[in-house]
């Protein structure tokens, strides 16, 4: 066998042993609170579909109008011929929705982050990333070349002790909104009050948020009440919006240099004209049925205090993520089969996505989930814990 597949075996067969390795398994049908997961029906609590508009009716008729007028792809990058009416269109409904001036159109938040980091910082400059952030921002800022600075989770006092050392001539701080495996909330006003004390920049990803905070879910910017042509806002429209894709809105000057400068912008086919139809549809329905916000909440608050008596931490978290640290990989992933024998399906979540030693379950809501649900997990989850109590899980 050539080195390099003896060697790459030798590194599944480590991850196997580490019980680190992935299986994907296979869905049938449309996202919603039950899912058909390798042809059984599940109660589903492990996905980003925060409102509940991935299947809507609404969505649905949007795309499908789009798939008449447009076709299916969009056969160019947006700055040949793949940027379409109804895009342009999307980029001003959502520059108006999270109240910047000005929005461009990412095929998704990943590519987002790789193209608008690089865009702004280079050699020479420094970014400061919050320890938790997501995957994306930190690749961003090591393809951008400037100097990459990590700061502890929501740490804005050491934060700003780098900052005030910092001779670099443009400052970048990079930040989850609500993080992705956590649920908890960014400092986003002290972030912002830094960077006017120290010349820096804000790129907010608000993928957790946008949908889900502020009013009608017009994001975490919305929800401190924040304005700044500091602050270059990322959302992204694969998750609350139900959809795929994402935009950076900011200051019409910042947009139009990602418009000439984002290579993940110049260099991609645009996607289709079609997710533009469906998420107009989307960024509609959260402005005149804002009941979906107000019904997370809910749910929120009955699971929190539904689990607030087990023998494992939720961590603080306003938002519809809620993280049930249990610390071991294998209980992790014990716990979630138990979970899959009562026919409920909760993600086990484990190094690498989180930090050594604090493998948890990741609760996901929406507000396509009913009460009576909310109660169901809460029940099984008990009856797992009671089990462990005498260790009989699994
Ligand atoms: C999901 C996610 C992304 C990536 O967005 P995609 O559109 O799925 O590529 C970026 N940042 C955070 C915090 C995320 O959770």
């Amino acid at each position: 066998m050539p080195e390099l597949l003896t060697q790459i075996r030798d590194q599944l067969a480590a991850l196997q042993e580490q019980k680190l390795l992935r299986k994907r398994r296979i869905v049938d049908g449309p996202q919603g609170p039950l899912l058909d997961v390798d042809g059984r029906q599940y109660l589903s609590f492990c996905s980003n579909d925060y409102l509940g508009l991935a299947n809507h009716p609404a969505l649905r008729a949007a795309a499908q109008a789009g798939l008449d007028q447009y076709g299916v792809g969009a056969s160019a990058s947006a700055l040949i011929s793949g940027h379409t009416s109804v895009v342009e269109e999307l980029e001003l409904a959502l520059a108006e929705f999270v109240g910047m001036p000005r929005a461009l159109h990412f095929s998704t938040g990943y590519m987002a982050n790789m193209g608008t980091i690089p865009a702004l910082v280079g050699p020479g400059d420094i970014v400061f990333s919050d320890r938790l952030n997501h995957a994306c921002l930190i690749d961003g800022a090591r393809l951008s070349g400037a100097q990459f600075r990590v700061y502890p989770h929501a740490d804005v006092a050491r934060l700003e002790q780098l900052l005030a050392k910092s001779d670099h001539p443009r400052k970048l701080i990079v930040t989850d909104a609500v993080f992705s495996m956590d649920g908890d909330i960014a400092p986003l006003p002290e972030l912002l009050a830094l960077c006017e004390k120290y010349d820096a920049w804000l790129l907010v990803d608000d993928a957790h948020g946008f949908g889900v905070l502020g009013p009608q879910g017009r994001g975490s910017l919305a929800h401190f009440g924040l304005k700044s042509q500091r602050i270059l806002y990322m959302g992204t429209l694969g998750k609350a919006a139900g959809v795929a894709g994402a935009f950076v809105a900011g200051d019409a000057l910042l947009i139009e240099w990602l418009l000439q400068r984002a290579r993940t912008y110049v260099f991609t086919t645009a996607s289709p004209p079609m997710l533009a139809s469906a998420l107009l549809a989307a960024v509609k329905l959260m402005q005149t049925e804002d009941w979906r916000q107000q019904h997370l909440r809910d749910l929120i608050a009955r699971l929190r205090s539904g689990l607030a008596s087990l023998p494992w931490p939720l961590l603080p978290s306003e938002t519809p993520v809620q993280a049930l640290i249990v610390e071991d990989n294998q209980l992790a992933l014990d716990l979630m089969a138990g979970l899959r024998e009562q026919g409920i399906w909760v993600p086990a979540i484990r190094p690498p996505t989180v930090p050594k030693d604090t493998a948890r379950l990741r609760i996901s809501l929406s507000a396509a989930h009913s009460i009576e649900q909310i109660d169901q997990l809460v029940s099984a989850l008990h009856v797992l814990a009671n089990n462990y109590a005498g260790n009989k899980i699994a």
